[in-house]
């Protein structure tokens, strides 16, 4: 029996190609490859954060991605807080050409930075955001598979944990214009709650978005909850600006954000691997996964309710 577990384990873990079927299985790779302590907490501008981006662009090939333009990287460059020089981040874009004629974008994106090493202990961030890129990795696996209604694109985005630094120089110098971005969706840990919980923000200001994400509820594996999208939740609670989606709503983008609760690994060295629950993390996947293509789907729909 251990010699079949080992190597059906092995053929999980040495073959993610052949797993595109099974979205969740082939984001379990990614996301312990991604939290792995060789990473060095993906820290922006560090030797750490150029591996996991030489390591997602490893998979852009795999999946077969194009880029957005001439090359996937689109460095930027900011100063951060209390330092004197300045760092650059890479955000890695790709494209994958919908099939309708409509030419509105929908952006999808992941960060893939976190905070590195501090005081010689390594911040893996296996669910903050290790979780959300491997997520980003099968949406873009399901529509190589079975091409988007509009073109999307993929976007992995850098010094988020700088203030969001990746996701404002995108909106900053836009690779398509903002008024053809129909929607960005953001996924931000979405591998660890104890309750089987995912949230997914926007319906609140956006409530247009209501139907299709609660259709997406009733058929998700795991409890989808609409919410943290207003100040009614209280200020720490409205997560509107707390990630990548946030500089989108500032330029009047539409937007929707999926993540869990934070919890006791939040921003911690013990955010590893060893700590995700395997299986709400492939639901989690798989609910991403469905909901991105029912929003694709809708997208027209959307961009009309938007008025835009
Ligand atoms: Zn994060």
């Amino acid at each position: 029996m251990r010699l079949l577990l080992v190597s059906a384990l092995a053929l999980v873990f040495a073959a993610p190609v052949h797993a595109a079927s099974k979205p969740g299985v082939h984001a379990l790779y990614d996301i312990r490859i991604l939290s792995a302590d060789d990473m060095e907490g993906r820290g922006v501008g560090t030797p750490g954060g150029a591996k996991a981006r030489a390591y997602i662009l490893k998979r852009f090939g795999q999946i077969g991605l194009k880029p957005q333009g001439k090359a996937f990287e689109r460095p930027f460059t900011f100063k951060p807080k209390l330092a004197f020089r300045e760092v650059t981040g890479v955000n890695l874009v790709a494209r994958i050409e919908g099939t309708s004629s409509s030419d509105k974008v929908l952006v999808v994106s992941a960060h893939y930075d976190h905070l590195g090493v501090r005081k010689g202990q390594v911040y893996n961030g296996a669910d903050d955001n290790a979780s959300g890129v491997a997520g980003l990795l099968a949406v873009a696996e399901a529509f190589k598979a079975r091409p988007p209604r509009h073109t999307v694109l993929i976007v992995a985005f850098d010094g988020e944990e700088s203030g969001l630094k990746g996701a404002k120089a995108f909106v900053a110098d836009p690779p398509v214009p903002l008024a053809k971005i129909g929607l960005n969706v953001n996924f931000d840990m979405i591998s660890k709650n104890a309750k089987g919980e995912l949230y997914v923000s926007g319906a609140g200001p956006q409530p247009w978005l209501k139907p299709v994400l609660e259709g997406v509820a009733r058929t998700a594996p795991v409890k989808l909850k609409l919410g943290h999208d207003t100040d009614a939740d209280g200020k720490e609670n409205n997560w509107t600006q707390q990630s990548d989606q946030g500089p989108f709503t500032v330029a009047g983008v539409p937007w929707v954000y999926f993540g869990v609760e934070d919890h006791a690994e939040y921003h911690q060295p013990t955010d590893d691997f060893a700590t995700v629950p395997q299986a709400f993390f492939q639901h989690a996947v798989t609910t991403v996964v469905s909901a991105t293509r029912a929003l694709d789907d809708d997208l027209d729909g959307i961009d009309k309710a938007a008025g835009r």
